[in-house]
């Protein structure tokens, strides 16, 4: 990946994830995660290389038809949670919905579904600003899983969270996992890295490392 201006952000990166994953995609600052992040979640074309999700070479589609895909297919979790400060748990949660083609009266029982699924059964009607640090991200998650991806994207989903906080969201990402779902979980933190099932470093765009090499897979960025 080449941003304008001739900087290579991601180079001869070649990264697949399978179906039930848990994975930190780990590297210091300006090492390209976001960048890999980006072209992973279809936010960004590649200058070159590939991008397949479930298969599908998505270079192809539209913006419109992408965006349609990206609704489908893919979950985002932000450090700073993204949630609609005049929307209750509930509401922030079915946007994930939204362009999914699903009928208005069944978003809500799904998005209480998803809450319960995070542990927020009994915070459905509260505003964010009535929810603490934790809780928002675990609305956050919620909303990324709603619409049942086939991979979720965390952008350092604890960044913004005390240590307990933190702890508690990654005890959920590992349970999620446990439950079947895919997770990517973008990091600079070490630590974290090492307590997910597999590492993918990268450094200056390339990936360095990575603990689990040459399986099947269902998402390819270059
Ligand atoms: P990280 O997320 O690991 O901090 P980034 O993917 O944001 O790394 O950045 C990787 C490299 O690409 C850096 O050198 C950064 O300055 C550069 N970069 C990121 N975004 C752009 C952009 N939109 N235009 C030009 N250069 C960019």
């Amino acid at each position: 990946m080449v941003y304008a201006g001739g900087v290579t952000a991601l180079d001869r990166v070649s990264l697949d994830i399978a179906e039930g994953e848990l994975l930190a995609i780990v590297g210091p600052s300006g090492s390209g995660k976001s960048t890999l992040l980006n072209v992973m979640g279809t936010l960004d074309r590649p200058t070159s290389g590939s991008v397949r999700i479930g298969g599908q070479d998505v270079a192809a589609l539209s913006d419109r038809r992408l965006s349609a895909l990206r609704g489908r297919w893919l979950g985002f979790v932000f450090q700073q949670f993204h949630l609609t400060d005049g929307l209750n748990a509930a509401e922030n949660v079915a946007t994930g919905l939204l362009y999914a083609g699903v009928a208005r009266r069944h978003r809500r029982r799904l998005a209480v579904e998803a809450l319960a699924r995070v542990g927020l059964a009994h915070r459905i009607g509260h505003l964010p600003n009535q929810l603490s640090g934790g809780e928002r991200q675990r609305v956050a998650i919620a909303r990324a899983l709603v619409n049942d991806p086939a991979l979720v994207l965390a952008d350092e989903p604890t960044g913004a969270l005390d240590t307990a906080n933190g702890h508690a969201v990654l005890d959920l990402l590992h349970r999620l996992h446990a439950e079947g779902t895919t997770i990517a979980v973008i990091t600079h933190d070490r630590d974290i890295a090492r307590s997910l099932p597999r590492q993918v470093e990268i450094l200056d765009g390339r990936m360095v490392a990575d603990t689990v090499r040459a399986r099947a897979g269902t998402v390819g960025a270059e």
